[in-house]
């Protein structure tokens, strides 16, 4: 059967990046039919707009979207594209694991999270406004819903439920947030009820993130508002071995775009520098979205074998620290062919192999080398 999807290559080093998910797929023999609609800078230019109504049209007839990082224009009037998506499309659940893979690139090798956020409402929801003529002061809306908290709480349940999960942890800060914190609290509460054979608690989003920093193998499906789960998944991303590899995954009741956690990174844009891992496991998210799961399986597996083989990987994956020998960088699309190589041969009848650990310590200024 073939699938129709939806492709939005993006802004900087997403024609990259979407180039070599799709060099994978075409590896895993499943039949994939890619419609591309431009949408970001392209778009401003030719037609006005960073959103064209053809990419929303293009979503809502496949049902399924791969989706490279948008430029969002500073000033200029436009809204971010990607907040405008989730919101016209109603895709109410930003779903973004955070695995450590091979135990490569983070401290952490033990780190296998999911974060839930809540992604049309918030603080993100575009009320704001400023308060006196000469702008010197500013306000800004959080909405939150009992409608949109109910069913982000129970996506959240119902995912820990199919996969298996050990446990939901809502985050929040109702203490001082004593109407919209209280309410996804209050909401939280009730339908963790209705799970019981889940185990669930709650930390405020302050102490989560110093949990996490200090002991994130203690926690598995996070589920929290939308400004907080921005903040927390990229957190989670650095814990797991950093953006070049957190792929993410928006869901709606019948759609479903997938798109990296990491930006369009401009400064690389055009140098086949930028590590294509994200994107590939945003793809391995769709087929398994799609029913595919054995190709899904093998999209893994070669990632891993090519992160834990460490010949061919890109810059970020062979920095000093992060690797015990010394690597020479490869580019985007070299890394792309060589997990697309191991796709028909890797073994999916064996554990994956406990993940070594490296010694990473990498310094900030190294990251952004
Ligand atoms: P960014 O994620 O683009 O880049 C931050 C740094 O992370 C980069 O300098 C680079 O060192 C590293 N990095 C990111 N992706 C990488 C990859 N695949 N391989 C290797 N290194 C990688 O974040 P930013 O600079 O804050 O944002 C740039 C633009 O992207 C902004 O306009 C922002 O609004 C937009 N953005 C879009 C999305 C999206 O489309 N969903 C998400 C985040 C940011």
């Amino acid at each position: 059967m073939s699938h129709r999807i939806t492709l939005i290559p993006g802004d900087g080093i997403g024609p990259e990046v979407t180039a070599a998910a799709r060099t994978v797929g075409e590896a895993t023999g499943v039949s994939l039919e890619w419609e591309v609609v431009e949408a970001g800078e392209a778009t401003i230019r030719s037609q006005g707009t960073p959103l064209p109504d053809d990419v929303l049209a293009s979503i809502r007839k496949n049902r399924v979207a791969l989706k490279g990082p948008i430029t969002t224009p500073i000033g200029g009037g436009f809204r971010s594209v990607n907040v405008a998506l989730r919101q016209q499309l109603d895709l109410y659940a930003s779903v973004r694991p955070a695995r450590a893979i091979a135990g490569e690139g983070t401290r952490f090798p033990e780190t296998d999270l999911i974060v839930v956020r809540e992604a049309t409402e918030g603080l993100y929801s575009g009320v704001e406004h400023w308060v006196d003529r000469d702008h010197t002061a500013a306000e800004s809306v959080a909405v939150i819903t009992r409608k949109a908290s109910d069913r982000i709480v129970r996506f959240a349940f119902e995912l820990a439920k199919r996969e298996r999960r050990r446990r939901v942890t809502a985050v929040h800060k109702a203490n001082i947030m004593k109407t919209t914190g209280a309410l996804f609290q209050t909401a939280f509460r009730e339908i963790a009820a209705k799970f019981p054979e889940i185990p669930s608690d709650e930390r405020l989003i302050d102490n989560m993130c110093m949990q996490l920093a200090k002991k994130p193998e203690e926690y598995d499906v996070i589920v929290t508002t939308n400004l907080f789960g921005d903040i927390l998944s990229d957190l989670c991303a650095g814990l797991a071995g950093g953006l070049g590899v957190a792929p993410g995954a928006l869901y709606g009741e019948t759609l479903a775009v997938f798109e990296p956690v990491h930006g369009s990174a401009p400064k690389y844009a055009g140098q086949d520098r930028a590590d294509p891992v994200a994107e590939i496991l945003c793809l391995e998210l769709l087929l398994r979205h799609l029913g595919e799961t054995e190709a899904a399986d093998r999209v893994f597996r070669a990632v891993w074998e090519t992160i834990a083989e460490k010949k061919v990987v890109t810059y970020d994956l062979a920095l000093p620290g992060y690797t015990t020998r010394p690597v020479s960088p490869s580019t985007c699309s070299a890394m792309a062919k060589e997990i697309a190589r191991k796709i028909p041969d890797v073994r999916l009848d064996t554990p994956l192999p406990k993940p070594r650990g490296a010694p990473a310590s990498v310094s900030d200024a190294a990251l952004e080398a």
